[in-house]
């Protein structure tokens, strides 16, 4: 019998529990555990991985937690046992993800899933009460090892969020989320979180049943301690919604919903449909074993290994650095010039990053709009539960409308998000520069405008940066940050910095009209135009895209974009790549009928306010004069809208306006949504094969479309059968 008092157990990477048949986990120099055991023979075990802000599991953790296990189950006396982080925003992030990728060996996936499931079995057959206190991200495994104590208590605090996200990674839980969850909360809501992926805020997480209780961090300890004092938990069996036939019924209905919003493109939403509602009638193992030949099934398919490919570039952004440039310290101040669409956006974006704000427009109206517009995005995140509404109120407080010229001295960054034309721009520039500080960085918004010729306006031209924000600025994670020739590597570098520490994700762009994500998204939202005007249906062309897996249709993200705005880029990239982007006359048309897209309540689609969904626009039909594109099956159209996407990639690829393939794949799939599940559209060029993209591209040309003609890197591709991607 083990005596509690004993010291943590030297960490032995060989002696690491079942299953016995796994390859030894590799040495971890510091514990990422710490084990202490009260007067009261209650033991706390605190989450603290060295060297790093979050906590995670990998095989060194998840052998380490054994051997605590090991230590616990043989301990006379145990009376409870609390799992605790000793992070500032993580209580345990999830898997290490990293190392699941880069595994090689086709049985890693089973033997981490299995070792895993193992470990909090362990936790989950203790005979005293346990108790997950979380304060931080409780995400995936994080979420799942809570889910096997017999109480879950969660801070109150705004970092802290549970849930189980795998399926968006194209996992499943499979370390018991699949199997715990549902016989927590029901079927029902259980099926609700694991399919969307959801994390949920502490209130939610309480309301459905995934916690017990929600107190202030300062109270967790002494709450957790409290439920353990009041012993194992009597939960109802949920005998209404957990059974065999309530589960085939949800199960079927379910599927053709998830097919009908998927198109097919996740295989993991289907399996973890099938592992959650056929493991809840079996017992517990059998349901787990469920979980881990799911996952092992999923771990195979070319869509998870793009899923997490993407993951790991996410996170691989929110480390960029643009060379060994000092860390200059964070941002505080901040001036953002235009209070429209775009300048109400960031404003309420920095605001909520806790940065002050001064919101500049030339008109006071339109920061009345401004203003009312923030005002809706706090109320919005609040009803969402991102903001209580104590912080929703505060970040109002922070932004400072201004109607006339104000000292900007003191302000760390400028944000212009004004009128996209170079004259008002350079004006704009010239002013600011007289205005701002020595240490102010001066950075646009433009969507294609030269970074470099604005910043000609400027005496200090390399403090000019281009900082791009997609648009709904609180949605989109992507930023592009523009280094155009005379930008500082210093401004570059903190530019960069700036963006990581408002929570977004930069890419590194050179200046190049459009940038990356403008410069290929535009030819394919021309080819759409220009095919609707030869005579393809808007339905087929918008339909045939999202049977491609974007988001949305092209016409549809037209109407979003605003008629004219799209036609003022089109216009600026015709103009730099002369005779390679054929605007078609429909734009022009449209934006003098005053159709501007969802803004004006008519473009592509009729927009009624208060309907979800718009309706086609049958006005539309005058501007389709021509009829060669008529007879294009749905197939043919998406070949071509996409082609136009992978040849433009490639160019920018072979003009260095990136610095890789995988730079463009980003850049895409975080910018536009570009189907995620096909890694981006580099990834999928390599999956179809140059030699087969450029056949079909010359066929094209040959019809007459010009614009089809491959550029130099894809024909070299194709002549030697090389890809874009060397993994
Ligand atoms: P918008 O027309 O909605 O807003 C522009 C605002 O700038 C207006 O309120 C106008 O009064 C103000 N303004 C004009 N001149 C000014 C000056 N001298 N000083 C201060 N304010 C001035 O435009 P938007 O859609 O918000 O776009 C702004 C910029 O962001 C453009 O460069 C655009 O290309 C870029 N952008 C737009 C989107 C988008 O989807 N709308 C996305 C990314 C980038």
């Amino acid at each position: 019998m083990t005596h509690l008092a004993q010291p943590v157990s030297p960490v032995n990477p060989t002696d690491w529990g079942r299953p016995r048949t796994s390859p030894k986990p590799e040495a971890s120099d510091a514990p990422s555990i710490r084990r202490e055991i009260d007067g009261d023979q209650i033991c706390i075990l605190t989450f603290d991985r060295p060297d790093s802000s979050a906590n995670i599991f990998d095989r060194a953790t998840l052998a380490e937690l054994d051997r605590h296990l090991d230590f616990l189950s043989a301990a006379d006396g145990l009376k409870g046992l609390v799992l605790v982080s000793a992070k500032k925003s993580i209580f345990i992030a999830g898997a290490d993800l990293l190392s699941i990728f880069a595994e090689t060996r086709p049985e890693a996936l089973r033997e981490l899933i299995e070792l895993g499931q193992h470990v909090f079995n362990r936790i989950a057959a203790l005979p005293c009460p346990t108790v997950a206190a979380i304060h931080g991200a409780a995400l995936g495994g994080g979420c799942e090892i809570a889910l096997a104590c017999d109480w879950r208590i969660a801070s109150t605090d705004a970092v802290t969020r549970i849930g189980l996200p795998e399926t968006q990674l194209g996992l499943l839980p499979a370390w018991g989320g699949s199997t715990r969850l549902p016989r927590l909360i029901g079927l029902p809501k259980a099926l609700e979180i694991i399919l969307a992926g959801k994390a949920l805020a502490p209130k939610p997480a309480l309301k459905c049943g995934m916690v017990d209780s929600l107190v202030p961090r300062e109270y967790l300890l002494p709450t957790a301690l409290k439920k353990i004092r009041e012993g194992k938990p009597h939960r109802a069996r949920r005998f209404l919604t957990n059974n065999a036939l309530v589960a085939s019924v949800i199960a079927a209905r379910l599927k053709a919903q998830l097919q009908k919003k998927t198109r097919g493109h996740y295989p993991a939403v289907t399996k973890a449909l099938a592992v959650v509602t056929q493991g809840i009638s079996r017992s517990v193992s059998a349901s787990l074993q469920l979980e881990v030949e799911g996952v092992e099934e999923l771990g195979k398919t070319e869509s998870t290994r793009n899923l997490l490919r993407l993951f790991l570039l996410q996170e691989r952004a929110k480390k960029l650095k643009a060379g060994p440039v000092a860390v200059s310290s964070a941002a505080e101040n901040c001036a953002v010039i235009g209070a429209g669409v775009m300048g109400a956006g960031i404003a309420q974006w920095l605001s909520a990053k806790k940065l002050s704000v001064i919101l500049r427009d030339v008109s006071a109206d339109q920061i009345a709009r401004g203003l009312s517009n923030i005002s809706k995005l706090y109320a919005e995140g609040t009803k969402r539960h991102t903001f209580t509404a104590v912080e929703a109120r505060a970040g109002l407080d922070r932004i400072h409308p201004a109607a006339a010229e104000v000292p900007l001295r003191n302000v760390d960054f400028i944000i212009e998000a004004a009128v996209e034309a170079m004259a008002p721009k350079k004006e704009i520039f010239r002013t600011l520069d007289a205005l701002a500080g020595e240490q102010t960085i001066l950075a646009t918004n433009t969507s294609a405008l030269s970074v470099a010729e604005i910043a000609a306006a400027t005496v200090h031209p390399e403090r000019v940066v281009g900082i791009h924000f997609f648009n709904p600025v609180h949605r989109m994670q992507l930023v592009e940050v523009v280094r155009a020739p005379q930008t500082s590597p210093a401004a570059v570098q903190r530019a960069i910095q700036f963006v990581q520490q408002i929570g977004k994700l930069p890419l590194l762009v050179n200046d190049s009209p459009g940038f990356l994500v403008n410069r290929i998204l535009i030819p394919y939202l021309i080819e759409a135009g220009l095919l609707f005007e030869s005579g393809a249906r808007a339905r087929d062309l918008d339909e045939a895209m999202l049977d491609f897996g974007m988001p949305m249709g092209p016409l549809r993200l037209l109407d979003e974009v605003g008629l004219d705005v799209a036609h003022h880029i089109c216009g600026t990239l015709a103009e730099k790549f002369h005779g390679r982007f054929p605007v078609p006359s429909l734009l022009e048309k449209m934006v003098q009928a005053k159709m501007l897209g969802r803004k004006g309540g008519r473009g592509f689609y009729v927009h009624a306010r208060g309907k979800k969904s718009p309706t086609l626009n049958a006005e539309t039909e005058a501007f389709r004069t021509g009829d060669s594109a008529h007879a294009l099956t749905r197939e043919q159209l998406q070949v071509r809208m996409v082609l136009l996407m992978i040849n433009e990639a490639a160019r920018c690829l072979e003009e260095k306006v990136v610095a890789s393939a995988d730079d463009v794949d980003f850049g895409m799939v975080m910018g536009t949504g570009f189907a995620p599940f096909r890694g981006g559209p580099l990834r999928h060029a390599d999956a179809v094969g140059a030699a087969q993209i450029v056949v079909v591209m010359r066929h094209w040309v040959d019809t007459g479309a010009a614009w089809f003609q491959p550029c130099k890197l894809l024909e070299a591709l194709a002549e030697r059968g090389g890809t874009f991607h060397s993994d």
